[in-house]
């Protein structure tokens, strides 16, 4: 009898006591019971992989990326055995596997390979004996057998990806009951999304909210693989991410984002002629930093100043990176400023109404908080502002477009 696929994600926090090991290796029993052939996707427990950063700053400030891979990769692979011996503690048949065993092959580019291909071979032998596989999350081989990692949140986009490739369903378990309209954590009245559509979602990813990774989301998208986001901790159904419907949106705005860290990078005196921003941002690119919010100033006498943000990971490379482009270009120089903040407000609906960026200035202007640039796409606004205010403003967006409210008017 052919049984149904499924492949189950669980995160750090979902695994961050032997207590948790066991109560996840009973949530993988219960599906097994159901009938289902099961594949869990496992991260790191709780904070190991900040740990393990720390660890290696401690004996080198900038580590070489393959090391930082080499020693990231094993916080995962404790967990799959740790999994896979809970399980058979249960009298579960059960196998651990690493990325590359289960067939995760990448590029070559250390802390944020991409997956060209998935070859399960292995999954598929565990499952046909009557196996879990448990696969370590976040890791990948690369075509020089060196191992690589996903970026940041990447064992959302290991389990995606053999969803994919297996036609398996995929569901994404963490410490929060699926996608809210705002992090629960910082605006106490956020509400459980029943649906999300891939395009919102992947937004609000990238903009910082951090309960499905953006990539995973894309990989999800393109390969059109419905994710259900749920908790560990309880069986409420969660949040269906998957194509939006057509139907006109009811609300502008479906949910508001945070993003802490990161930094702004400000270009000061920079000569304005043709040029120079390809340079700059030409140079950045070429290092693989992603620049996001860019703002760009009048012109006086021939000089402009130029400000980006980047992630906090990124910011002391991208630093370094400008100075010395800048010194080049003849510009008087770079500051870094890592005390701010980007909150977003993110909607489908937003496109076929006039009005949601003034009443999102005016809510953050409400909160008393200055917005220091500003970036639109057509399904987000996004507000730099000062990294003191940001919750602050995150709330005040929440409540001024409705979100707490089913059916919000918005
Ligand atoms: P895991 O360790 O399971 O991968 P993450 O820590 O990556 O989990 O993601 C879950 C966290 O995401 C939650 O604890 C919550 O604080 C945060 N979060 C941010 N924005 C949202 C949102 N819109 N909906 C739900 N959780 C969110
Ligand atoms: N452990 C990795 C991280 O912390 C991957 C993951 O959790 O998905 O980013
Ligand atoms: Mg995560």
């Amino acid at each position: 009898m052919v049984q149904p696929v499924i492949v189950m994600k669980f995160g750090g926090s979902s695994l961050a006591t032997p207590e948790r090991i066991r109560h996840v290796a009973q949530r993988i029993a219960r599906r097994r019971k159901d009938g289902y052939d099961v594949i869990a996707v496992v991260s790191a427990q709780g904070d190991t992989t900040d740990e393990l950063l720390e660890r290696l700053r401690a004996v080198a400030p900038n580590p070489p990326a393959r090391e930082v891979d080499m020693l990231l990769a094993t916080g995962e692979q404790q967990s799959a055995a740790l999994i896979a011996a809970s399980l058979s503690a249960l009298g579960i048949d059960a196998i651990s596997l690493t990325g590359w065993q289960a067939g995760i092959a990448t590029d070559g580019n250390h802390r944020r390979a991409r997956i060209h291909t998935v070859t399960p071979h292995s999954v598929r032998r565990a499952l046909s004996a009557g196996r879990v596989a448990v696969v370590a999350g976040f890791q990948g081989i690369s075509g020089e057998f060196e191992v690589t990692t996903l970026g940041r949140g990447g064992s959302d986009l290991t389990a995606v990806a053999l969803a994919a490739s297996l036609g398996a369903g995929c569901e994404i378990y963490s410490d929060v009951a699926g996608v809210y309209t705002a992090d629960p954590r910082i605006v106490p009245d956020a509400r459980v999304l029943q649906e999300i559509s891939y395009d919102e979602m992947m937004e609000l990813a990238a903009m910082g909210a951090q309960v499905l990774q953006g990539r995973a989301v894309e990989y999800a998208w393109h390969h059109g693989v419905p994710i259900r986001a749920l908790s560990t901790f309880d069986d409420s159904p969660g949040t269906l991410v998957r194509e939006g419907s057509t139907m006109e949106r009811v609300q502008a705005v479906t949910g508001v984002a945070l993003d802490r860290h990161v930094s702004r990078v400000l270009c000061e005196s920079v000569p304005d002629r043709a040029g120079t921003a390809a340079a700059i941002f030409g140079g950045l690119a070429e290092a693989g930093v992603n620049v996001d919010v860019i703002v760009q100033s009048p012109s006086r006498e021939d000089r402009t100043d130029i400000a980006f943000t980047v992630s906090d990971e990124d910011a002391q490379a991208a630093f370094e990176i400008t100075k010395s482009l800048l010194q080049r270009l003849g510009a008087e120089g770079a500051t870094l400023d890592p005390n701010v903040a980007k909150v977003s407000v993110v909607g489908a609906g937003m496109l076929s109404r006039p009005g949601v960026a003034s009443r999102a200035f005016r809510a953050i202007a409400d909160a008393g908080v200055n917005i220091i640039a500003i970036s639109t796409s057509e399904i987000k606004i996004s507000c730099l502002v000062r990294r003191d205010g940001a919750e602050a403003s995150a709330r005040a967006l929440h409540a001024a477009f409705d979100l707490a409210l089913e059916s919000n008017p918005s």
